[in-house]
């Protein structure tokens, strides 16, 4: 048997992708860490935001690993990224944000943090949750970032879904809801892009210059590391080649059967 050229065959993944034209009413960002979401998904929300969404965060941990200063201790940087975390979160017109305040780098795929997440989509009922993508396989990625995308993956579909599931939530008054759409963000195959043209990146940098503690290069003009800001721009522009837009951010998509 010859092997055909087609069973060499690798899609091309650069784009263009399918562009999500419409705007929910409701969405949810789930993120590990204070800055996940800004870096993740800060452009998008900036722009559903402004279309009249709105949006709500749930932060898994409480960011108490996320210092490059050795002076600093965990019990100190908690409050300040807490902090930050609110102070970006209203650049962006984010309305909620939910800290869980579970240890940084201690989170498991376990009942206490999918019942969590279950409750937070049955509270707020999005139409569309953003997530870190746990099957990223294209380099190193943090542990509490998979074990979010994992957790949130499933307490969309069945768990927050299905009524039998966490029945104890809906004698406190809450109702399963279905969530319409999941778009994971650092997926090594995106296949979605939203056109955020038009100065939303730079809403979502200056979101993620509140993150004081955590961005070199966008606060202290003498730091020789990498300016973030450049970087956001210029992954919005290669993300948007192909398309009739300067600037995308792009996702993995996941949609619910109706
Ligand atoms: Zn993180």
């Amino acid at each position: 048997m010859t092997l055909r050229a087609s069973e060499f065959y690798q899609p091309d993944r650069a784009g263009p992708f399918d562009v999500i034209e419409d705007v929910p009413e409701r969405a949810m960002v789930v993120c590990a860490h204070p800055d996940d979401a800004e870096i993740g998904t800060g452009a998008t929300v900036a722009r559903w935001v402004a279309q009249g969404c709105e949006v709500v965060y749930v932060v898994c941990t409480d960011g108490g690993g996320g210092s490059n200063d050795d002076e600093m201790t965990s019990d100190g940087i908690v409050p300040v990224r807490g902090k930050e975390q609110s102070e970006a979160a209203r650049v962006l017109g984010v309305k909620h944000v939910i800290m869980l305040g579970h240890p940084d780098g201690g989170l498991e795929d376990d009942r206490v943090f999918r019942g969590e997440i279950v409750r937070a989509i049955r509270t707020y009922r999005p139409d569309t949750v953003f997530c870190h993508d746990p099957h990223r396989i294209n380099g190193f990625q943090h542990r509490d970032h998979r074990m979010t995308g994992t957790v949130t993956a499933d307490a969309i579909y069945p768990y927050a879904r299905d009524h039998l599931h966490f029945p104890e939530q809906l004698k406190d008054g809450l109702q399963p809801h279905k969530v319409r759409r999941l778009l994971f963000w650092g997926a090594d195959h995106p296949d979605v892009i939203v056109d955020v043209s038009g100065g939303y990146v730079e809403t979502q940098i200056e979101a993620l210059s509140k993150h004081a503690s955590q961005v070199f290069g966008l606060n202290d003009e003498s730091s020789d590391r990498p300016r973030f800001g450049e970087r956001l721009r210029e992954r919005s522009r290669r993300a948007a080649q192909g398309s009739d837009f300067d600037q995308g951010e792009t996702f993995r998509q996941l949609i619910a059967r109706a």
